[in-house]
């Protein structure tokens, strides 16, 4: 594909604030943003061109859509897939594949097991009546998760006994049961893979969650992440190559005292990228958008060694006065027009 001129038409799947800081980084391009997602809080629609509110199941819908995009994109990985396959596959950036392989916990998990990466000991969970035996076998503690959909923590069951595990129904899509482990931190990989299978890494923070959420992102990582980059770096890379992956990729780590063990992947931009926005000299946002649209990639190069992002989770973000009286503070709202406990409402980002 030979570079999307500016002025062309970026189809974006999904409504939320990722969608939305890809769509102002397009708009900075020169592109426009036509974002396609069901009825909610759309707040990626608020910054874009067109904005196309239907099911992710209406072929006809997605198939009109199609018919205004050069290029079409996700900002969530749970988009279904079938009905994208209805759509011209050239289209699709990164490919349909990607978001196959990462909407399945144990199939994410078999991938990257194939590429050489190693994830916390896991058994796939589909019955009710095969729990008790998975817990037996991996043992406790442990954490079961549902295969499908689970996101900033949703759908996943700390298992400290044998008893916290009874009387749990699985769902119809499935759960794994995995070893919670102990780790030193977590950090996270996230690259840009261009058309011509380029790749780029931004520098990896050290990750801190909050009841499953992430909570805070800080440069420079623990000397344990430098130790460890070089692998968890290579593993998705091999992911990448072998997705045949255009745009961000992200791959979640725990840096554990016996190496780098994989968590979960994203195939998009990435919560714990939010930072790059003004800490690096490309962001996540930007440089998916030029490997998208088939342009050369930014450098990701951070601009400073030290950099703190709070996410702004719930009621805590409404006050913008307060967070603004920090003239230093980058502060980014997402325009969510309810602030619910747990939600993630806007960050802030500090550099140097
Ligand atoms: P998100 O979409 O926000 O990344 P998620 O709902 O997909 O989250 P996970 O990434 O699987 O959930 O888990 C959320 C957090 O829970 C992890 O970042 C980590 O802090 C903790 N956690 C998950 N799995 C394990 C494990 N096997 N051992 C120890 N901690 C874990
Ligand atoms: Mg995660």
């Amino acid at each position: 594909m030979s570079a999307l001129p500016p002025g062309s038409t970026i189809g974006i799947l999904g409504g939320g604030q990722l969608g939305r800081m890809m769509a102002m980084s397009a708009a900075q391009l020169g592109y426009r943003c036509h974002v396609y997602a069901p009825e909610g809080d759309n707040v990626a629609a608020d910054v874009s061109a067109r904005f196309t509110s239907a099911r992710w199941h209406d072929t006809e819908a997605l198939i009109a859509f199609a018919h205004d995009c050069d290029v079409i994109t996700y900002e969530f990985e749970n988009v279904p897939v079938a009905p994208l396959l209805k759509l011209p596959q050239e289209l699709l950036a990164p490919g349909p594949r990607a978001l196959e392989v990462a909407q399945d916990r144990v199939k994410e998990k078999r991938f990257v097991e194939d590429a050489g990466g190693r994830p916390a000991p896991y058994v796939a969970v589909d019955h009710d009546n095969e729990l008790a035996g998975a817990v037996e076998r991996i043992g406790v503690p442990g954490i079961l998760k549902t295969r499908r959909d689970g996101y900033d923590g949703k759908g996943q069951w700390a298992i400290d006994s044998g008893a916290d595990a009874q009387g749990i129904r699985i769902p119809e899509t499935g759960c794994v049961y995995e070893a919670k482990l102990a780790f030193e931190c977590e950090f996270s990989v996230i690259l840009v893979r261009g058309r011509d299978g380029e790749v780029r890494f931004w520098d990896s923070t050290r990750n801190r969650h909050d009841k499953g959420i992430l909570a805070h992102c800080e440069l420079p990582a623990p000397a344990i992440v430098g130790e460890q980059l070089e692998q968890a770096r290579g593993l998705a890379a091999k992911v990448a190559e072998a997705l045949g992956y255009i745009g961000v990729l992200t791959l979640e780590f725990f840096a554990t005292k016996d190496g780098p063990v994989f968590n979960e992947m994203a195939p998009r931009v990435h919560n714990s990228g939010h930072w790059t926005i003004e800490g690096a000299v490309t962001s996540q946002f930007e440089n998916h958008v030029r490997a998208i649209c088939g342009l050369p990639l930014g450098d990701t190069r951070s601009v400073s060694d030290t950099m703190v992002m709070d996410n702004l989770i719930g009621r805590q973000a409404l006050d913008l006065a307060t967070h603004l009286a920090d003239g230093r503070a980058h502060v980014h709202l997402y325009g969510k027009s309810e602030a619910r406990a747990g939600r993630k409402m806007g960050h802030v980002t500090w550099v140097g």
